[in-house]
């Protein structure tokens, strides 16, 4: 991963600032330094870019948490289906294939972790759990609660679905109150396409008997736990938000459920029409949304910062965000030089006319400010 160490070059602000409307958030996935080793603070980059609110931050540590409400930082926390059950480990509740192995998220399988295995929306010990955990969560005084990847057993259809007893259990009872008479409550989908030697579901298949009752019956089970886990939340809190990564912006019957989300945008997406149309489509829902991108180009960063204010979108900044696995199979992500950040956050209306120009070597960037002055940035880029 490429790190950028900043010069600023005789540099002065001048023109009229002006105040972003929305909030300035970052996503500090955990709250830095995680140990004596990491050379990030999540205190010092508040302080750098004027932060007033964090999402999507991974934390159940109380004496971190009063740092942040020292500060008057807005947070949101975030839980996953891999919540542990056992320790750190996810034993019990877990979803599992038609080959007796349990659920982990495709890209997630090369990250050795401690706790890979996904909960099963249909295990009354996962519900619990999961319930469980959230209102921990809710008790450290966040705005919001973030679900990390909401699409539960829908998405685990992707690689095979869930047969554990209790879905394979519900299931029946899903088919015969569909109307399904050439079946009876002795029947077990899980043996009848053994029977059949299917070994893992292929949710595309259409020659697989069942299977569109079955992908409808995984997501209309991850909708009955959400929506159950949503008025239990409610009621414990009232003013809870709960909120989650809508993928692109979207909102499909799961993503629905919940009073905002946090779209993870691909680079594509940067262009004033995928904007304009997002802006209305969260005015007719009435759903908060804020936007990540997923990249590490730095020109690419600050278009979609600068196109999330001219929206009045709420960006999280792109400092700690995922933007993939790296060599050593460990998540990658990315920082944006803090200084240029905090430049940016003071006034928008100098990046308008900024342009990157690039050694061939890739070695030195120069963000320099037509517009304004034949000022520059010097950005030298390393390896690390
Ligand atoms: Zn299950």
């Amino acid at each position: 991963m490429k790190n950028f160490i900043f010069i600023c070059c005789s540099f002065i602000l001048i023109q009229h600032s002006f105040s972003q409307k929305g909030e300035i958030s970052i996503s500090s996935r955990f709250f830095h330094p995680t140990s004596k080793n990491d050379t990030l603070s999540t205190l010092n980059i508040i302080d750098k870019l004027s932060v007033t609110q964090i999402d999507w931050m991974y934390c159940s540590d109380s004496s971190k948490i009063k740092l942040l409400k020292d500060r008057n930082i807005k947070f949101s926390l975030a839980i996953n289906p891999q919540v542990p059950d056992s320790g750190e480990y996810t034993i019990r509740g877990r979803i599992i294939g038609l080959n007796d192995v349990k659920y982990v998220a495709p890209w997630m399988k090369v990250w050795n972790q401690k706790n890979p295995n996904w909960g099963c929306v249909n295990s009354p010990f996962f519900n619990d759990l999961f319930i469980k955990k959230t209102k921990q969560l809710v008790d450290l005084g966040p705005y919001a609660i973030l679900v990390d990847d909401s699409r539960f057993n829908e998405q685990s259809l992707e690689s095979g679905g869930c047969f554990c007893e209790f879905c394979v259990n519900k299931f029946t009872r899903y088919l015969i109150d569909l109307g399904h008479n050439e079946i009876n409550d002795i029947f077990n989908y899980k043996e009848y396409l053994n029977s059949q030697g299917i070994k893992v579901f292929k949710y595309k298949d259409n020659t697989i008997l069942y299977r569109k009752e079955f992908c409808d019956f995984q997501r209309k089970s991850v909708i009955e736990f959400l929506n159950n886990w949503k008025e239990t939340i409610k009621s414990y809190s009232g003013n809870i938000q709960l909120i989650t990564n809508n993928y692109r912006g979207k909102w499909d019957s799961i993503y629905s459920i919940f009073d905002g989300g946090i779209c993870e945008i691909v680079t594509d997406s940067l262009t004033d029409r995928y904007f304009q149309r997002i802006v209305k489509i969260n005015n007719e829902l009435k759903k908060s949304q804020s936007f990540t991108l997923v990249s590490n180009d730095i020109d690419l960063n600050l278009q979609f910062l600068l196109l999330c204010k001219k929206y009045s979108i709420t960006a999280i900044a792109p400092w700690d965000v995922f933007i993939g696995t790296g060599k050593d199979n460990k998540p990658m992500r990315y920082y944006l030089d803090v200084d240029i950040l905090a430049t940016l956050y003071k006034n928008y209306s100098l990046f308008k006319g900024y342009k990157i120009i690039r050694n061939k070597d890739y070695s030195l960037l120069t963000l320099q400010f037509k517009k304004i002055s034949n000022k520059k940035y010097i950005i030298r880029n390393k390896e690390d």
